[in-house]
């Protein structure tokens, strides 16, 4: 193969915002404890596991899916509580649907706007669609809303979209309830809130999709414990859903998918004590940090914590916890408000004690 002409090829025709970016990078995790991609830790009782292996033996995978999953798409209907009157709309993965919405409502001269420190992928597909990103920075001592600063933002960009995690990611804060209501009644487009972290906080604006006609609540399955099956969901008027739903590739949610959730889900409360679970240790992890000297931690409603390391030791922090074989995130050089961060994903009580212990070594 020719290199040189490949590369010619690839100059001239790959569209100079996608060589601009970086692809989202995965690190390798093998023999890791894996703190570092807000995953559930636990796993699925044995019985359980059977029950599952049992169905899967029903499929038959020569025949498409569903194309309306409609009976995952009922089941998430009840126990994600969405409201009367609003319709559904399923991605494999929220990722999907964030792409699905940028496709749907976006294009060269329209606008996303979004927080940062925020989700990456927001900015990241409005490059891959050709829009324009508009970041707002958080305010660095606690990440809150820069309120004005939103609101002139909103007037001068006119965003089509706007994306607010709640929490938010990276920071695991959630923001003033009424000041997201503002931004929603001040927002020209639609306002996607984004509530992946929803099984660690008992905030949510899914009930009031219906008071606002800009707005759409995204949530996902990946962080209660199902992040190996891709599955989100879109919650909104039906008016928005029908169109959004024109750019939605054919049979998106794959068979075992669509099985698999909708088994799961009639176990909701195998994944509530889990998650639960996973909000105490986050506050046993927070109270423990706090302890360590030279470190700072942000209060988080997710099931992550933000933490700031002593001032310029961060590469050599993560990298001695991976050598005692802890992964976590550096957030370090990601945004001027994340500078010496690590982001720690809250795991079992056996895992967050492994972290702290590494830590404590790495200081
Ligand atoms: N939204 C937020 C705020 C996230 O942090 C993530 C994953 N890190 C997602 C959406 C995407 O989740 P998924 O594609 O697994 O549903």
């Amino acid at each position: 193969m020719d290199k040189q002409l490949i590369d010619a090829l690839v100059e001239r025709w790959v569209r100079p915002e996608i060589k601009a970016i970086s692809a989202y990078h995965v690190p390798d995790a093998s023999g890791l404890i894996k703190l570092d991609a807000m995953e559930n830790p636990y796993t699925w009782p044995d019985e359980l596991r059977e029950e599952w292996l049992e169905l899967l033996r029903t499929i038959d995978v020569n025949r498409y899916p569903d194309p309306t999953a409609a009976a995952v798409t009922s089941r998430l209907q009840k126990t994600m509580n969405v409201p009367v009157g609003a319709r559904l709309l399923l991605g494999n993965g929220s990722d999907e649907l964030i792409q699905m919405l940028a496709m749907t409502l976006g294009g060269p001269g329209r606008t996303i706007l979004s927080v940062d420190p925020g989700f990456v992928m927001y900015n990241m597909i409005a490059k891959f669609v050709g829009m324009e990103y508009v970041g707002i920075p958080l305010r660095p001592a606690d990440f809150s809303l820069d309120m004005p600063a939103l609101l002139r933002a909103l007037e001068q960009h006119q965003p089509a979209l706007v994306f607010l995690a709640y929490p938010n990611n990276p920071s695991g804060n959630l923001f003033s309830e009424q000041e997201l209501v503002q931004i929603i009644q001040a927002a020209p487009g639609v306002v996607v809130i984004d509530e992946a972290y929803a099984p660690f906080t008992d905030a949510s604006f899914m009930s009031r999709v219906g008071d606002f006609p800009n707005l759409l609540v995204m949530r996902t399955v990946s962080k209660m414990g199902l992040a190996g099956l891709r599955l989100g969901l879109l919650a909104g008027a039906p008016e928005w859903i029908e169109q959004i739903d024109k750019t939605r590739l054919p049979y998106n949610i794959n068979v075992l998918t669509q099985v698999s959730a909708e088994f799961a889900l009639q176990h909701q409360d195998i994944f509530d004590a889990q998650t639960s679970e996973i909000r105490q240790q986050r506050t046993v992890m927070f109270d423990a940090l706090q302890t360590v000297d030279g470190i700072s931690s942000f209060p988080s409603e997710a099931n992550f914590i933000l933490v700031r390391m002593p001032q310029g030791r961060v590469q050599e922090i993560h990298a001695a916890l991976r050598e005692r074989g802890v992964l976590v995130k550096n957030l370090d050089g990601a945004h001027v408000s994340l500078q010496d961060c690590l982001r720690i994903t809250v795991g079992t009580p056996e895992e967050n004690g492994a972290f702290l212990q590494a830590l404590n070594m790495a200081l």
